[in-house]
């Protein structure tokens, strides 16, 4: 009876034993699962101010990034001295003193100033339309000469607009509509101006100044060292994966945090299940050029419809730099086909109705928080991301 009393006893603390045992190693295979607050899909602008704020905030964060580097769409590579802007020409231009304080914490801004320049058949013009244009192409010298030129080109259409081509015509007059827009416009859309809806051209900025200030804003420049800089400072300390396709390994890695901060595209996310989003797509063709100086401005836009490509860019002049050799990028709009990069939504009402189906059903997934350009299906220039994602934050840690 001793032996068996003896054996039940340790029977008993064998069992407590494996109970603390289990109940230990479960903590610890909690603890080893849900290890982050946040993990953020996307290292663009959006994921890395979001990541920074929140780390800051001393909240964990994983960032996953399916390309091979860094920073998204305002990525930069390094050719001899040279910021190439590789997905394409990014000029910082803000309004808002906030975000342009906030940036200016990471990084100090030149004071490049975007004056771009319009190549038609060989003929120059300043832009935006502005009494340099206006100079250049009618010879006129005052605001009232040019205004003068303009009104009487307008009155050629008399009712209301029935196309993009009239629009712009009655916004414009002809001259600047077929030296300027047309082709240009033709181009970026693929499609006849006479066949696009005059809506997409709401109004066309005149300026009878001689000021060839593209953006006006009130904060202008590039990053003194690149985009890259402003990524780096972001994520710094921040642990980031790259070369994860988040939408391939969810699963793994959706235990491993609180939330998710997903900046990809929401058909994606949901394996387009209700159908594809629609975007522009562009091509770009860079080359490198030994001569210092090709064009003599960061950005030529060519408006004639023959030339295939709507600008190219010369990278140097974004930096002021005085490097021997200069390369240049040709940027060919162009029809997008799932796979490729997407660049511009296309938000019409096929396309907006679809992203609305999607964000319902993003709705009820109970971890996911969406941000960017490509998970809101907006155009959305860089200063409106910082925005953004400084919002989301604070509604985060504001809930
Ligand atoms: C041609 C062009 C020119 C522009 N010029 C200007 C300009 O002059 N001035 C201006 O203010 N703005 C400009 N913009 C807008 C600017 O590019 C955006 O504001 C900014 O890049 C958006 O940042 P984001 O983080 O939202 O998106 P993105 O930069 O697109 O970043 C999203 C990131 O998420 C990653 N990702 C997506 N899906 C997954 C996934 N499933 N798993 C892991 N990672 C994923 C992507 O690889 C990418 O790195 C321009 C845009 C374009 C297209």
């Amino acid at each position: 009876m001793e032996w068996q009393g003896f054996i039940v006893g340790l029977q008993n603390i064998i069992a407590t034993i494996e109970y603390i045992l289990l109940d230990r190693l479960s903590l610890m295979g909690e603890d080893y699962i849900m290890k982050y607050d946040y993990l953020i899909v996307g290292s663009g602008l959006f994921g890395a101010v979001f990541a920074h704020e929140m780390s800051q905030r001393g909240k964990k964060c994983l960032v996953l990034e399916r390309r091979q580097a860094v920073g998204g769409n305002i990525r930069c590579e390094e050719r001899e001295g040279i910021n190439v802007h590789v997905y394409g020409a990014h000029i910082f231009h803000t309004n808002n003193q906030m975000v342009w304080t906030y940036l200016n914490r990471f990084v100090q801004f030149n004071q490049y100033i975007n004056s771009p320049m319009a190549n038609f058949r060989g003929e120059l013009y300043n832009l935006p339309f502005n009494m340099n244009t206006f100079r250049a192409m009618w010879g006129v010298r005052t605001p009232a000469e040019a205004k003068m030129k303009i009104s009487a080109q307008r009155t050629e259409i008399a009712g209301e607009p029935l196309n993009l081509e009239e629009q712009a015509i009655s916004l414009v007059g002809r001259d600047i509509y077929e030296k300027l827009i047309q082709g240009y416009t033709e181009k970026q859309w693929g499609r006849k101006c006479k066949d696009l809806p005059a809506f997409i051209i709401k109004r066309l900025p005149v300026r009878y100044t001689y000021d060839n200030n593209y953006f006006n804003a009130r904060y202008q420049g590039i990053p003194i060292g690149g985009y890259n800089k402003i990524i780096e400072k972001l994520l710094e300390g921040i642990q980031v994966q790259l070369g994860v396709d988040y939408n391939t390994v969810r699963s793994e890695y959706d235990c491993m945090a609180e939330k998710v901060m997903y900046t990809g595209s929401l058909d994606e996310y949901f394996g387009y299940r209700l159908g594809r989003l629609a975007y522009r797509g562009l091509r770009f063709e860079m080359e490198r050029l030994e001569q210092e100086n090709y064009q003599g401005v960061a950005v030529m836009n060519y408006t004639a419809p023959e030339v295939p490509y709507t600008r190219i860019i010369e990278h140097k002049h974004f930096e002021f730099g005085t490097q021997p050799v200069t390369y240049i990028t040709r940027e060919y709009p162009q029809e997008w086909q799932p796979g490729q990069e997407a660049y511009y939504p296309v938000n019409d009402q096929r396309n907006q109705d679809l992203y609305n189906r999607y964000a319902g059903l993003a709705g009820w997934e109970e971890k996911l928080l969406l941000g960017g350009r490509l998970a809101l299906y907006r155009y959305l220039d860089m200063d409106k991301v910082v925005e953004l994602a400084l919002a989301a934050v604070e509604r985060e840690l504001g809930s």
